[in-house]
């Protein structure tokens, strides 16, 4: 079933020469599951973070290599955030977050660790929640493996 949506024809254009960008290699790999993408779409494509602030943070990403709002069209950004609201609901069904961050980050300055392909952060949160936080005596931190996490969102996703 993960395999659904990355089945058939390859993309129309070829990738761009993007230098190792963690999101055009993720594209163009033939394995989603492996690659953390959990859906794709004509032009943005949903992608688990590998280095997660919380268990279910995710990323919207246009599917071409660009880094600036200004470069996208409309369509383009408009599915990245649909895909924000499709995860969004499949967070919801998954884990009962109390909250979100939403967030793009436009350059470096801005703090985007990969700047030259836009995309769209989101990650779930809960009331309390203190990202990498220490393990104390009256806290319980549950990480969660990313293999886990992905199939719990592409169960939800599907759902
Ligand atoms: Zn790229």
């Amino acid at each position: 079933m993960a395999y659904v949506t990355s089945a058939g024809a390859p993309p129309a254009t070829p990738p761009a020469t993007s230098g190792g960008c963690i999101f055009c290699d993720a594209l163009a790999g033939g394995d989603d599951r492996k690659s953390l993408i959990l859906r794709r779409g004509p032009k943005a494509f949903l992608i688990l973070n590998k280095y997660p602030y919380a268990s279910g943070h995710v990323m919207a990403a246009v599917n071409r290599h660009v880094g600036s709002l200004e470069e996208t069209g409309p369509e383009e950004i408009g599915q990245a955030m649909e895909l924000v609201q499709t995860a969004v609901r499949a967070l919801n069904r998954a884990y009962a977050p109390e909250g979100f961050n939403v967030g793009l980050n436009q350059g470096r300055a801005a703090g985007a660790g990969v700047p030259k392909h836009l995309h769209i952060h989101l990650v779930p949160r809960w009331s309390g929640d203190v990202n990498f936080m220490p393990v104390v005596s009256d806290t319980r931190v549950l990480p969660e493996s990313l293999d886990t996490t992905y199939d719990r969102l592409l169960a939800a996703l599907g759902s």
